[in-house]
């Protein structure tokens, strides 16, 4: 047993990292790749799966500091011929998991996924702990209350509970994205401020490249918002 305890402490060491932050902050740890994979319209995608955190503990018994955001691998990133396709995508559970019309961010997800198979490189990664452009599920369900009581748009919704119009920070994400694949990539958003902030991050971006969602009555009035308030690329009936 003694044996078999030290091969799984140095399996579990050679398999995470700790990955300096720009500032004095504690490093994130990184753990993986672990084989995961995904059911597909033709068949099992592969993909490599890693997850971080900012911890404290020791690799075998991880103190998590912050929730975990997991990052998955598909193709060969260090693949000459082409440039990886890389998403960030914020955890929205309502649309994510529960397909909610309220939001694009389900089928976003899944056409990520989608377009970087057929592009054959890339990462998606999943910011799992800024829900709600960063407000968390509570306060996002309360806005959500307001939009529909008040008719206000997601913007003042916010901003009516005291919170920040967009409190997202890809930061943390640029870390492991820079050790994943420190090469210039192709970013999948409509959000002008992606690139900015990911630049600012030292990603280098040769191109950018919009991801649209279906238009539906439900998330019409989001979407508007989005290009009207946050400045997104406007997407074919959109204003
Ligand atoms: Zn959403």
């Amino acid at each position: 047993m003694g044996n078999i305890n030290q091969n799984i402490t140095e399996y579990l060491e050679r398999r995470t990292r700790l990955l300096a932050r720009p500032d004095a902050t504690p490093p994130l740890q990184l753990f993986g790749p672990v084989m995961l994979p995904l059911a597909a319209p033709k068949g099992t995608i592969q993909t490599q799966w890693y997850v971080w955190q900012s911890s404290l503990g020791d690799v075998g018994n991880p103190v998590s500091m912050s929730p975990c955001g997991p990052a998955l691998v598909i193709g060969d990133l260090h693949r000459k011929n082409s440039l990886p396709l890389v998403r960030m995508h914020i955890v929205c559970v309502t649309g994510d998991v529960f397909h909610s019309e309220r939001c694009d961010c389900g089928v976003q997800l899944n056409r990520a996924i989608r377009q970087t198979v057929q592009h054959g490189i890339g990462v998606l990664l999943y910011l799992g702990d800024q829900e709600g452009r960063g407000i968390g599920l509570y306060h996002k369900a309360m806005a959500y209350a307001l939009q529909q009581e008040f008719g206000l748009d997601s913007l003042d919704a916010n901003l009516a509970l005291r919170q920040p119009a967009d409190a997202r920070s890809y930061r943390d994400a640029a870390v492991v994205l820079r050790f994943l694949c420190d090469r210039p990539i192709i970013l999948l958003t409509n959000n002008p401020l992606k690139p900015e902030s990911l630049e600012a991050e030292g990603i280098s971006i040769r191109s950018v490249r919009p991801l649209w969602a279906s238009i539906t009555p439900h998330n019409r009035a989001y979407l508007n918002t989005k290009v009207q308030r946050f400045g997104h690329t406007p997407e074919e009936g959109i204003m």
